[in-house]
């Protein structure tokens, strides 16, 4: 089956004896048991519910992984991957990771005696460096949000199977639709299903996968323990957004790139983070590993002051957090989303506006992107001139 094909021809309710077409959401905490001897598949909802294990199969074959697990937001999967490690050992963790992955690692993790220390994993040679006796666990995201740096997996695949460590990709930013880790020797792939997989700015979840069975008794022993699975409406709601991830991501990544190439030339951008422009760094490590380019773009213009003008002159793009959404978002990570980051890791300008391309016409973003920009500059007209002559 081709993937599009993929997305809507499955199972909506195994064993349910009124076969619809809809997953049913079983809204229980408990199922009663057969007997004292006999157990059912499901006793209570902490543990497994049916429209949660539809919802945990579906992304386990989107991601290409054997088992899948939903959580109630990403931290929470990312907590129960970072709970496969004990106190004394080590984590080698991106330098560019999402700004609450950071707070964990440093805030939380180290209380439980855990240690990490951050790398630019574009360069392997940096990574092997890191490497300590107790190092357990490398953790990255590529490309990384929000500077974009693309990291090789299958040669970083190598290097942790070489010095048996778990490789742990976040793959948030690009969804399964556009890049699958499990497929190039990752050991575990995580989401933050709040982003791509929902899409509607409507849900707040987490998902983890894997593709080995020992793992994954690992991991479904901590989402029971600790309590963290997602409620049976959310699972439904998850469902549902995956049915059209495909048509989603696609049409986002291809307004993404359009924009992407007005943005590139226009002389107030004096620097754009796009894996699909062909000078991005990384490019074609990017094309071999992913099947695309994402619909994030991040901006830098001459200044704060430009950066924070044209997020109050567009109309279209919502100022907000996140992105993934149907909507286009706009933002300042320094102040918003990556603000829990401190100054010393891999240093986000300040007036870098990032860009979340939802589905809406290419043409109109544009527009409104162009009307933003020519307002945000009290200059200019008359600097237009040594810009294009500088780019
Ligand atoms: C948003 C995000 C998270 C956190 O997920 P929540 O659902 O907000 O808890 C983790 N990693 C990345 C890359 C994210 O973008």
């Amino acid at each position: 089956m081709k993937r599009l094909t993929e997305l809507v021809q499955f199972d909506p309710c195994p064993g349910d004896i009124h076969r619809a077409n809809s997953t049913p959401i079983y809204q229980t905490a408990t199922f009663a048991q057969e007997s004292l001897d006999h157990f059912g598949q499901y006793d209570y909802s902490r543990s497994g519910n049916p429209t949660r294990t539809v919802a945990e199969n579906f992304i386990a074959k989107l991601e290409r992984g054997t088992h899948g697990f939903l959580f109630n937001s990403g931290m929470s999967a990312i907590n129960t991957v970072l709970g496969l490690l004990k106190a004394g050992d080590h984590i080698i963790a991106g330098d560019d990771l999402y700004g609450g992955t950071h707070r964990l690692l440093s805030e939380r993790l180290t209380q439980r005696g855990i240690t990490f220390t951050l790398v630019d994993t574009t360069h392997l040679a940096a990574v092997l460096e890191a490497c300590q006796t107790n190092t357990r666990m490398i953790f990255i995201e590529t490309p990384s949000n929000p500077l974009q740096k693309i990291t090789d997996l299958t040669k970083l695949a190598l290097l942790a199977q070489h010095k048996n460590l778990l490789l742990v990709v976040d793959n948030t930013f690009l969804s399964p639709w556009s890049q699958n880790p499990l497929s190039l020797g990752a050991d575990i792939v995580i989401h933050s299903a709040t982003k791509h997989l929902a899409g509607h700015s409507d849900v707040t979840a987490g998902a983890v996968i894997v593709k080995d069975e020992g793992l994954a008794k690992k991991i479904a022993f901590i989402q029971n323990a600790e309590g963290s699975a997602l409620t049976p409406f959310e699972s439904w709601l998850l469902i549902r957004s995956l049915k059209t991830l495909g048509l989603r991501v696609e049409r986002q990544e291809r307004v993404a790139l359009t924009v992407a190439n007005y943005l590139e030339a226009h002389p107030l951008i004096k620097k754009i983070y796009y894996p699909g422009l062909s000078h991005h760094p990384g490019h074609d490590i990017h094309k071999k590993q992913a099947k695309g380019f994402g619909s994030v773009i991040s901006i830098v213009t001459e200044s704060l002051d430009i950066s924070r003008k044209i997020i109050s002159n567009v109309k279209l793009f919502t100022l907000s957090v996140s992105f993934g959404s149907l909507n286009s978002l706009i933002s300042l990570p320094c102040q918003m989303s990556h603000a829990s980051k401190p100054q010393n890791t891999e240093s986000i300008p300040q007036h870098l506006i990032r860009l979340s391309i939802g589905i809406e016409d290419a043409d109109d973003l544009i527009q409104d992107l162009e009307q933003a920009l020519n307002k945000s500059d009290n200059n200019f007209w008359e600097t237009r001139e040594r810009r294009v002559a500088a780019k």
